[in-house]
């Protein structure tokens, strides 16, 4: 008889962690594919590929060989391009998005300036003075380079390939955080601006409430839409209770 191929994550994330960790608990087969951009990168539970599929068509020919029950795509919410691909290809099988809430109805939300991108991230940070803390990661870092009269206190996972410019500074850390620790941070490098996306989630929100206890203004990226055609859930039960059904 032949081997039950599983399921396939796309993670990267906790939630893709806490999916994987279940279905290898409950005896249900994972490959879990990563995208390797961190050097050392926390690992899921059961199978693990690492590296991109090569676009929609690569990931199209590897599904066509490992031939799985089902997909999850449980990365970033601000992973775009491979949510794309997820979409492209999800004709093909039973395919679900997992991503976490944001941070919308968070108690402060309404407070924050909501942008729609890192060139209205830095017109709201031109409003403000002082040094800023910038979490947005390494990938879009480039789009602040604009702000070289600042001073920018930059923590990122893995560290950036350009240097960065004077008066710039550099933290690589990756959560989860704690409110007293990110309190004395932000106190510490007098930090008046945090920006940060909408990631949601309980790791880095600590940031937050910090920012809020100090006064300090939030500039918060709004999430991409996430492709309309597949279905999604906010919550790795939300995924376990779609793949009960797909599976049995
Ligand atoms: P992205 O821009 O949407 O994807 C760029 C390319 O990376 C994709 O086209 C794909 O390459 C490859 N890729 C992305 N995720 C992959 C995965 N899990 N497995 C295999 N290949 C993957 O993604 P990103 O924003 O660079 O994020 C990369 C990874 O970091 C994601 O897995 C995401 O969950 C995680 N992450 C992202 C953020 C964020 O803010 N963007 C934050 C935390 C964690 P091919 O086209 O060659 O298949």
């Amino acid at each position: 008889m032949r081997e039950d191929p599983g399921v396939l994550i796309i993670g990267g994330t906790a939630e893709a962690r806490g999916l994987a960790a279940v279905l290898v608990q409950t005896g249900i087969p994972v490959l879990s594919s990563l995208a390797g951009r961190v050097r050392d990168p926390a690992l899921p539970a059961g199978e693990v590929r690492i590296g991109g599929f090569g676009g929609p068509d690569g990931l199209r020919e590897f599904l066509r060989q490992r031939r799985f029950r089902a997909l999850v795509d449980a990365t970033h919410p601000f992973a775009t391009r491979m949510s794309a691909h997820v979409a492209a290809v999800a004709p093909e099988l039973p395919t679900l998005r997992l991503a976490r809430p944001g941070w919308a109805d968070h108690p402060d939300a309404a407070g924050w300036t909501w942008v729609d991108g890192p060139a209205s991230a830095v017109q709201a940070i031109r409003a403000t003075d002082g040094p800023l803390l910038l979490t947005t990661g390494r990938q879009t870092l480039d789009h602040y380079r604009v702000l070289t009269d600042r001073t920018v206190l930059v923590r990122v996972v893995e560290p950036p390939e350009q240097p960065l410019p004077s008066g710039w500074s550099l933290i690589r850390d990756r959560g989860p955080y704690r409110v007293e620790a990110e309190t004395s941070l932000l106190r510490d490098h007098g930090i008046r601006v945090l920006v940060s996306k909408d990631s949601g989630g309980s790791y880095t929100a600590p940031k937050l409430d910090a920012a809020r206890d100090l006064g300090i203004r939030v500039v918060m990226l709004t999430r991409p839409a996430a492709p309309a055609t597949v279905l999604s859930t906010d919550s790795v039960d939300g995924a376990l209770a779609w793949l009960w059904t797909v599976l049995h």
